[in-house]
């Protein structure tokens, strides 16, 4: 929950026939979407992924990124688009593209490539989407209607939107191609980053990380992996295709070391990042704004830049908490019951740990039978802070006092060790001699438990060789 942004996300209607350009073959196609809705598409959820995602703060790095996308656009077939690249501040390792030229790579993605090759090569493959219209043609199909109402029946669309939980821009990215597309989008990754003189060989190598992190499980699917094709067959058909392309086209490879890469990511923070908030023993924390609350015992949690969620375990009862864009704790709750459209049960000063609050209970009617919510409205730094805590009318007693003891709980964040704990970043280190990573790692004191992630981080697994001098990416702060 870094950056707080309330957004409303207008969905484009209208949609009529219009003839559109198959980039990639030249010919004539019939679309529902013509270029400037695709660009208007990409405009409008652009935003949204900011607001969820975050944007990473880091200047150098995403001139670099964007000077390897413009260089990938100059010899795609569609060199006219604008194209906007972004880094994500996600450790998730992911790569998506939006209609009309929006393309994003999340830190996680950066820090896991060992090379510029395999950054060209998957910019390639995001590019190719935009370029070949996936985005719109899947769009096309239909999927309109549908995209943004995927939040689950407990609550109502109303209540969504007013909560700022419309994952309308959202939908997009987890548009999934079909098998063809991402097919056709290693394709032209190929022939880019070919033609540019990167060795394509090592996308397909990258394949192999992906595998990896898929087998470790307990990260979201990445879109770039995309569940569809197999990552071992990708592999070996960009292994393919690459030995194609640098036959067809007049390959000359760039004079481009692995070290280079290496030192645009030096510093690049890893994994989560403790600042932006984290959980631990039963307590939320947000070392940058303050605060903490506490997390129920066997509940879930996810934060985002937007909003921080928690449910128990059925999932009967959610609570989200964010920042309010209102002036005071009684504006905050009277917007609220205007704007969702929910019934005023009691409403009550309160004093949480010293700060100014309003506790409101509404009920809010949905296709799905009537919910009771308790919400918080916490005034603390001239910000307000909300909580709705919320579960079916019927369930409502049962999960009352918890709510209440969440949202009491919200407190001035004190403590030292939490307010100074530092995101992991990303080293480079030399090897010292000759051997397998592992042993490599033991000579640089790296913890044995973590030697396994670390060789994934390089691209390697554990028994795998390194030269004396070689640099490999350890992780500091
Ligand atoms: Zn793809």
């Amino acid at each position: 929950m870094k950056r707080l942004v309330l957004y409303a996300f207008v969905l484009l209607t209208g949609l009529s026939f219009s003839c559109a350009t198959d980039y990639v073959t030249g010919k004539k196609t019939f679309s529902l979407i013509s270029e400037s809705q695709e660009i208007a598409i990409g405009k409008e959820a652009d935003p949204a992924i900011q607001a969820e995602y975050g944007i990473y703060d880091d200047p150098a790095l995403t001139a670099y990124v964007d000077s390897i996308g413009q260089s990938i656009v100059r010899v795609s077939h569609r060199p006219n688009l604008q194209y906007t690249f972004r880094i994500v501040d996600s450790p998730i390792v992911n790569a998506f593209a939006l209609p009309g030229g929006w393309v994003y790579f999340t830190r996680g993605i950066l820090a896991h490539f060992n090379s510029e090759a395999e950054l060209a090569g998957v910019m390639g493959h995001e590019i190719g989407h935009v370029v070949a219209r996936h985005g719109a043609e899947q769009m096309s199909k239909a999927q309109l209607a549908s995209i943004g109402l995927g939040i689950g029946s407990l609550v109502s669309e109303k209540f969504n939107q007013w909560s700022g939980l419309a994952e309308t821009g959202l939908g997009l990215i987890f548009l999934s191609y079909g098998r063809n597309q991402e097919s056709e989008s290693d394709r032209l990754g190929v022939e880019y980053s070919t033609k540019l003189g990167y060795d394509a060989h090592k996308m397909a190598e990258f394949f192999k990380t992906i595998g990896r992190i898929s087998d470790q499980g307990g990260q979201r699917i990445p879109t770039f992996l995309s569940t569809h094709p197999d990552p071992g067959d990708r592999e070996a058909n960009v292994h393919q295709l690459t030995n194609e392309w640098q036959t067809q086209v007049n390959y000359r490879p760039k004079d481009i070391s692995k070290a280079s890469y290496l030192r645009r990511i030096e510093g690049i923070v890893y994994g989560d990042d403790p600042r932006q908030g984290f959980a631990e023993n039963g307590m939320f924390y947000h070392p940058e704004l303050r605060f903490q609350f506490p997390v129920p015992t066997n509940w879930k949690l996810q934060n985002s830049p937007a909003v921080v969620v928690m449910a128990d375990a059925e999932q009967k009862a959610m609570i989200q908490f964010k920042l309010d864009n209102a002036d005071s704790p009684q504006a905050a709750a009277s917007a609220f019951v205007t704007n969702s459209g929910a019934t005023e049960v009691a409403r009550a000063q309160k004093s949480v740990h010293g700060l100014p609050a309003v506790a409101l209970e509404t009920t809010l009617t949905t296709q799905s039978g009537n919910l009771r919510i308790l919400s918080y409205f916490i005034s603390k730094d001239n910000k307000v802070y909300v909580f709705h805590g919320y579960s079916a009318e019927a369930n409502f007693g049962q999960y009352a006092g918890t709510l209440t003891s969440v949202m009491s709980g919200f407190d001035v964040l004190r403590n030292q060790a939490a307010l100074s704990k530092k995101p992991d970043r990303i080293r480079i280190a030399k090897v010292r001699a000759a051997g397998t990573f592992e042993n490599a790692a033991r000579q640089l004191s790296i913890p044995a438990d973590k030697i396994e992630q670390l060789a994934l981080l390089n691209g390697l697994v554990a028994q795998d060789q390194v030269a004396q001098g070689d640099l490999i990416k350890i992780l500091g702060q």
